[in-house]
């Protein structure tokens, strides 16, 4: 029986050979060669204004939250249907978490629930880039304005995607990428941290660099480097950016690798949506996605299971998302739970994810179709 997981990450001998480099250089720490390489490239290829590399998303987030100085009892929104780093970065700096709904056409933040819910009390605004496709963000972007709130792009899940002309997490006061082993580009772990306004370049450097400004230093704009600023350890080895520069650099044989992937579901699974059994995601106009996932939504809950156990049989791995932060175990803790989304409550129960990665054939995404399909025959 054959097995077909979820997700893997695209290896070839390029990127076996950047990592042999990188072991060689003797160099493996961070802001090395494959750290500026793969700095570069983001800041040429995006068009972000400056790239960091960070050990990861969340840790990304977590600067934009210092950087921003999210402070004690300060309001920041974040859409429920999101992995739990989206809150918990501005949490560590005591923010009290707003949680707002998300569109049906696309599962991102819907920017009428946002409008509805900010205040003059809201320093930030978080909207996620679901599945790869943007969000409002020129919408988002508008509003959180009107309010005085700064916006940090979770584009966890945006690399390589566009909105309109922009790609994605370029747009507004930051950005923030990852670069996790389930990501479409990867270095194991990773992220990156996109400062968009100046205003905010030379602390993001401090803050990176464990509050020193070692990062001058490197550049050889002063002679020695000392303790200037508040900060961590948010760097990224260069050996991991050794994997993280080879990977970008494949981003366009990925990508078309995945839209095939895509294209070929949404083809053999029209006939299903036609028939009223399931819906297919959207792309909506202005966008270009970068195929990180595909999705159905299913009637309902119980519908879901029993696709997933009939899909399972199969060998076939298939999987719901995320658990509404409103609703979990922590958000409960936070009251959050005494509110009601509807359409994060009803969609988040009828999602459900099916292999994305470069490695499946069109014979698979056939057999997976065709699997599906007949459990809806036998219904
Ligand atoms: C994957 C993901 C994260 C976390 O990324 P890490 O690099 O693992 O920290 C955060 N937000 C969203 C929306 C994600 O998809």
């Amino acid at each position: 029986m054959m097995n077909i997981p979820l997700s893997k990450p695209s290896i070839t001998d390029q990127d076996r050979t950047h990592i042999e480099n990188s072991l060689e250089s003797g160099n493996l720490a961070g802001d090395r060669e494959y750290t500026e390489k793969a700095t570069n490239f983001i800041e040429d290829n995006f068009g972000a204004k400056k790239a960091l590399l960070t050990p990861s998303c969340t840790h990304a987030l977590e600067m934009a939250a210092i950087l921003l100085g999210i402070d004690e009892g300060d309001e920041v929104i974040v859409p429920s249907y999101t992995f739990p780093s989206t809150a918990t970065a501005f949490m560590l700096r005591g923010a009290n978490i707003k949680f707002v709904d998300i569109k049906r056409e696309t599962l991102n933040i819907d920017p009428q629930d946002l409008e509805r819910k900010i205040t003059d009390e809201t320093k930030a605004v978080a909207p996620i880039d679901y599945a790869g496709v943007s969000c409002e963000i020129d919408e988002i972007m508008d509003i959180a304005s009107e309010s005085n709130a700064k916006v940090v792009e979770d584009a966890a899940q945006g690399v390589n995607a566009k909105y309109k002309d922009s790609w994605l997490g370029t747009k507004p006061a930051f950005g923030a990428y990852s670069f996790h082993n389930t990501k479409s580009y990867t270095s194991g772990e990773g992220g990156a941290l996109l400062v968009n306004d100046e205003e905010y370049e030379e602390r993001a450097e401090f803050i990176r660099q464990k509050g020193t400004n070692y990062s001058k230093f490197k550049r050889g704009e002063i002679e020695k480097y000392e303790w200037v600023d508040i900060g961590s350890s948010y760097v990224m080895s260069d050996l991991q950016a050794a994997l993280l520069y080879s990977q970008l650099k494949r981003k366009d044989e990925i990508k078309r690798k995945r839209k095939q992937i895509y294209q070929e579901y949404n083809k053999q699974l029209a006939s299903l949506e036609e028939k009223g059994y399931l819906r297919r995601p959207r792309i909506p106009d202005n966008r270009e996605s970068n195929y990180h996932l595909y999705y159905i939504l299913t009637e309902d809950k119980k519908e879901r299971t029993d696709l997933q156990k009939h899909l399972s049989e199969k060998g076939i791995s298939s999987a719901q998302h995320y658990e509404p932060l409103h609703t979990s175990k922590m958000g409960k803790k936070m009251g959050a739970h005494k509110q009601s989304l509807p359409n994060t409550e009803e969609l988040s129960k009828r999602i459900l994810r099916l292999p994305m990665h470069t490695n499946i054939e069109k014979t698979q995404v056939t057999k997976i179709s065709n699997t599906i399909e007949e459990f809806y025959r036998r219904k």
